[in-house]
């Protein structure tokens, strides 16, 4: 297990790079391939055997795993705090750098097609949420509190429910004659079905004209608070903000908790890693004993005997329960505790 360390070192050499730009998927996989090797105590060369598969050690340990970084999850995280400062940090220099050069619409910096640099597209496409199969983990994760509506785009941002209008009304949006107007200018003017709120490009079909009844109906709802700045929120973190380590788990969660109090018996802060390590094997029956190694080819059915001397088969129930030389060990360990 001295792979732990190699492990270690490799992500935090790694992280500068990750924080900035998007490894290639073949870099990942050779970052991984590298801990792979190494985890099971096997070298550049040499290959040892792979008693867990990746996917188990890269679960997070309350969902029964070891908590590896999956590198490309760990990257996109790493990077989804650009696209949280993008919306946090107008005021900076380096966003008003960007919108210099890329420009803006509704808010959000433009991607700016062929002339954006090869970083800026990357960073556009993790906004979109490209990359780990989990729909539009960015967008769905961030919402708008309205205040006084001020700094809220009516279209673009996500304030009435939990997609942009914009997206739950593609027809009106398209048709709409101010596509940047702001929540706090339709609110002062009124949003009723006839109001002079809505300006249309063309006079709207009668099913076009439901749309606007029911969207009416959803902004009737809602008060503008006066004196209160619109702020954004993310939702897996309301409190604190984006967090990289909130996202990954979002992004690697499988759903299957384990049982609580085992997980915190296994990696008891008292307890050194290495022993916590070899319980996470045992309690999965992936140790090397004899059957395990017979089992996979490496031992021949006749050497699987107790390495104690007696007669039974060796596997970890016998070994460490019912053996006669090593199984009198736990009742030793209690006469003297
Ligand atoms: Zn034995």
């Amino acid at each position: 297990m001295c792979g732990w360390v190699w492990c270690f070192w490799l992500i935090n050499e790694s992280l500068y790079f990750l924080s900035f730009f998007k490894a290639p998927a073949g870099i990942i996989s050779s970052i991984e391939s590298i801990f792979k090797k190494f985890f099971w105590g096997g070298g550049e060369d040499n290959r040892k055997l792979a008693w867990i598969n990746w996917e188990s050690i890269c679960s997070p340990k309350e969902e029964g795993g070891l908590g590896v970084r999956r590198v490309g999850a760990f990257n996109l995280s790493l990077l989804g705090k650009w696209c949280w400062r993008m919306l946090v940090e107008k005021e900076s220099l380096w966003y008003r750098v960007l919108k210099t050069q890329y420009g803006e619409e509704g808010g959000r910096l433009c991607e700016c097609g062929r002339q954006s640099s090869m970083w800026w597209k990357t960073i556009c496409k993790v906004r979109e949420g490209v990359g780990e199969g989990v729909g539009n983990w960015f967008e769905e994760n961030i919402c708008r509190v309205v205040g006084d509506g001020r700094d809220t785009y009516f279209w673009y941002d996500t304030w009435l429910g939990d997609v942009p209008l914009r997206l739950k009304y593609p027809r009106l949006f398209d048709l709409t004659m101010d596509k940047e107007c702001k929540v706090a200018d339709m609110g002062r003017m009124g949003w009723t079905v006839d109001g002079q709120v809505w300006e249309w490009r063309r006079r709207l079909f009668a099913w076009e004209n439901e749309c606007v009844r029911e969207c009416c109906v959803l902004l009737n709802n809602f008060v503008l608070q006066a004196n209160v700045t619109d702020k954004w929120r993310w939702l897996l973190d309301p409190v604190n903000g984006y967090s990289v380590k909130a996202l990954y788990r979002y992004i690697t969660s499988t759903g299957h908790i384990s049982d609580r109090s085992l997980v915190d018996d296994v990696w008891h802060k008292l307890i050194p890693s290495k022993v916590s390590v070899l319980v996470w094997r045992l309690l999965r029956n992936r140790l090397p004993t004899k059957d395990n190694l017979v089992h996979r080819g490496v031992l021949l059915s006749t050497n699987a005997a107790c390495v104690g001397g007696c007669v039974d088969s060796e596997s970890a129930t016998h070994l460490f329960l019912h053996c006669n030389v090593f199984g009198s060990l736990w009742s030793l360990l209690r006469h003297s505790s």
